[in-house]
C-alpha cells in the first residue's frame, strides 16, 4: 500500500518497525510515508475519546491503538453480513412435516 498523500512506495525495513505510520482517514486504513508524517495537515481521523491518530481500521471497526477505544466505521459500504432466514419458513418447515406425517 503507498503513501495516500505522495504515493510513495513502501520499502522493506531492513530491520525493526518499520517508519511508516498507519492512520485512518475516511473511514479508510491508510499509510503515512516518514516524510508525510513531518506534515501537520495529514487529515487524519481522531480518536473520539482520547484524540489520538493512531486508528486501526478493520472489518467495520475502526480502534483506537492508544486508549483501546472501538467504534463502528461509518461507511455504508460495510453493511450487515449476517443473514437471518427469511421468515416463515418453519411455519412451512413445520407444514410439510405435518403433511409427511399425515397430521395435517
Ligand atoms: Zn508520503
Ligand atoms: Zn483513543
Amino acid at each position: 500500500m503507498p503513501c495516500y498523500r505522495c504515493g510513495a512506495r513502501q520499502t522493506d525495513p531492513v530491520r525493526g518497525a518499520s517508519p511508516w505510520q498507519r492512520g485512518v482517514r475516511k473511514e479508510t486504513q491508510v499509510l503515512i510515508c516518514p516524510d508525510c508524517q513531518r506534515l501537520h495537515d495529514l487529515d487524519l481521523d481522531s480518536c473520539s475519546t482520547c484524540g489520538s491518530a493512531a486508528l486501526i481500521c478493520r472489518l467495520g471497526e475502526v480502534e483506537c491503538r492508544s486508549c483501546g477505544a472501538v467504534r463502528m466505521a461509518r461507511s455504508d459500504a460495510l453493511t450487515a453480513s449476517s443473514v437471518a432466514p427469511p421468515p416463515g419458513l418453519s411455519a412451512e418447515v413445520e407444514a410439510a412435516l405435518n403433511r409427511v406425517l399425515g397430521r395435517a
